[in-house]
């Protein structure tokens, strides 16, 4: 049987493109999505920037009235909300309710403190108190977000409340994978009575998304794989438009001689297989010294077995389906081409035949190496290769040995020596002695480093990457004349000489901080 996609190629319907989506998990027809094409999107972002003139003139506690809003919809049809994400995910009820908690999060977060952490900054300046600086966050504009599927609700919505908190407009497209989520967001902000053009939801595939990068808006935050991320970069360089890139990542977790076995091969097994492996803050791959490896990959090997897998309407879960049959092919041929190259399964390592749907089964993996494409490509998969090492050095020099930087794990029982370690890591998030938690923490900025991405989402940090930073110089008091203003003259020349060594050479100087 020809397997049905969830997403199927796009058909004409009366002279526009059409989308049908399934649900991965059971194969059923959820609906049908219109591709959004270039003319839409320019009217889109003209509505928005329309729109952009009172919102951005509202005050913080008016936009949080808006926000907080759309939280008690989101509560009170939290049920609908969580059938959505499951249907257009095929992900477990249990995970779907965790995203959208860490939506109503978000939600609280920003409303309750965008207007402290964007408040004018007031400075002062060295050697001079006739001037002030201050800094003022202003809003950009219009904010175009292009968000995935792994999370399509939390991912959507976490950077539109912090881009409409600093007093954007916000144009989002959603996955072509998960468009119900993302158009049940716009409903959300709707029936929070957004003003109409606040907050605009347009459905379709990588070609509204090009549509949407190149229809002027002020930013884009693209959250995706590093491969469309630099199309999305190098498309924003030419029109210089600031983007945001959240990408792939091959993150590494490092299991110390010090660990705590039983609490590292937990939070492997939950760090590799929680939203089947397609999480951004997934454990991709693993190092364990020798001296733990033996009960560690035991543990993790009976915790793996342990874990239901299948559609969440057969009953309770743990394991959900995998997006598409384009990514159980990347999945498939990481493990093939492991166990080619030598590595051994110790579990899984197979689609799982007992459902219709896109289901891998938790896999583990050792006698791995980095010749191995599960050791060097983002897998986006339920799979665990785990690689034992002599010691932590040797760990830390593989962890490093990537083109990716989303986050690393570090298991030790010394939280000093762990802080530390990370450190050593090039990763934009340091975890130590914890599983995935990345994205569900609004205080604590997340981004990538190396091809993992440009830019933070989330924290003051990320709330202020929807600002234009406005520096403003207040002159207080002052002469006439400006000490370098005009004339120019000799004696002048003579006169800053001389400052230049009284600052910089002199006794007095260094006093001073020179
Ligand atoms: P993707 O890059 O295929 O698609 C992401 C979005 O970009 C979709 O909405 C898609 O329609 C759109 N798009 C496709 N081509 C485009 C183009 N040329 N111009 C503009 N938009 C375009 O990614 P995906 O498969 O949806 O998501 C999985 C990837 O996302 C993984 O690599 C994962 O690691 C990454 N991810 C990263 C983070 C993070 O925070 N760093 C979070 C989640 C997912």
């Amino acid at each position: 049987m020809a397997l049905l996609k969830p997403v199927e190629e796009p058909v004409e319907i009366h002279g526009r493109r059409h989308l049908e989506v399934f649900n991965p998990a059971t194969l059923e027809r959820i609906g049908e999505i219109e591709v959004s094409g270039r003319e839409d999107v320019r009217s889109a972002v003209d509505r928005a920037r329309k729109a952009f003139a009172e919102w951005s003139g509202l005050s913080f506690e008016r936009r949080a009235l808006y926000v907080r809003r759309a939280r008690g919809l989101l509560v009170e049809g939290f049920d609908d909300f969580i059938d959505t994400l499951c249907r257009d995910t095929g992900k477990p009820r249990v995970e779907a309710v965790v995203e959208l908690m860490i939506a109503c999060d978000s939600l609280t977060y920003y409303a309750r403190n965008a207007r402290k952490l964007l408040r004018d900054e007031r400075k002062s300046i060295r050697r001079t108190a006739s001037r002030r600086l201050v800094l003022s966050y202003r809003p950009m504009g219009v904010v175009g977000l292009i968000t995935p599927w792994n999370f399509p609700f939390s991912l959507s919505l976490n950077p539109a409340v912090q881009a409409l908190m600093a007093g954007n407009a916000v144009v989002l497209k959603p996955s072509e994978f998960t468009p119900f989520t993302g158009l049940a967001i716009g409903r959300l902000f709707d029936e929070a009575e957004l003003p109409p053009g606040v907050f605009q939801v347009l459905t379709g595939d990588g070609s509204t998304g090009t549509a949407l990068v190149d229809a002027g808006c002020d930013k884009i935050s693209f959250t995706g794989s590093a491969s469309t991320g630099r199309q999305v970069a190098e498309a924003c360089a030419r029109q210089l438009v600031p983007c945001t890139l959240e990408l792939g990542g091959k993150d590494p977790m490092i299991v110390c001689d010090d660990a705590n076995v039983e609490r590292a091969a937990r939070a492997a097994v939950f760090g590799a297989f929680s939203n089947a492996g397609q999480s951004c803050g997934s454990t991709e791959r693993l190092y364990v010294t020798e001296r733990v490896a033996k009960p560690f990959i035991e543990l993790v090997v009976e915790l793996t077995q342990e874990l239901r897998q299948g559609p969440e309407a057969v009953g309770e879960v743990d394991v959900g389906a995998i997006i598409s049959p384009a990514q159980i092919d990347v999945i498939e041929r990481h493990v093939q081409d492991a166990v080619a190259k030598g590595a051994r399964v110790l579990t899984g390592g197979r689609r799982n035949p007992s459902y219709r749907g896109f289901f891998y089964e938790p896999t583990v993996l050792v006698d791995v190496n980095h010749d191995m494409e599960v050791m060097s490509e983002e897998t986006f998969g339920p799979v665990l290769p785990i690689q034992v090492v002599r010691d932590e050095e040797e760990a830390l020099q593989l962890a490093n040995a990537t083109r990716y930087g989303r986050t690393a794990s570090v298991w030790t029982r010394d939280r000093t020596k762990g802080r530390e370690f990370v450190n050593r890591i090039d990763a934009g998030y340091g975890i130590v002695n914890d599983s995935v938690v990345a994205h569900s923490i609004p205080e604590s900025p997340f981004g990538g480093v190396k091809e993992s991405g440009i830019g933070r989402v989330n924290g003051e940090l990320g709330l202020k990457g929807f600002c234009n930073v406005q520096s403003v110089i207040v002159r207080r008091f002052g002469n006439k004349r400006e000490l370098f203003g005009y004339p120019y003259t000799a004696r002048k020349v003579r006169f800053l000489r001389r400052a230049v060594d009284l600052l910089y050479r002199s006794p007095l100087g260094k006093l001073l901080g020179g």
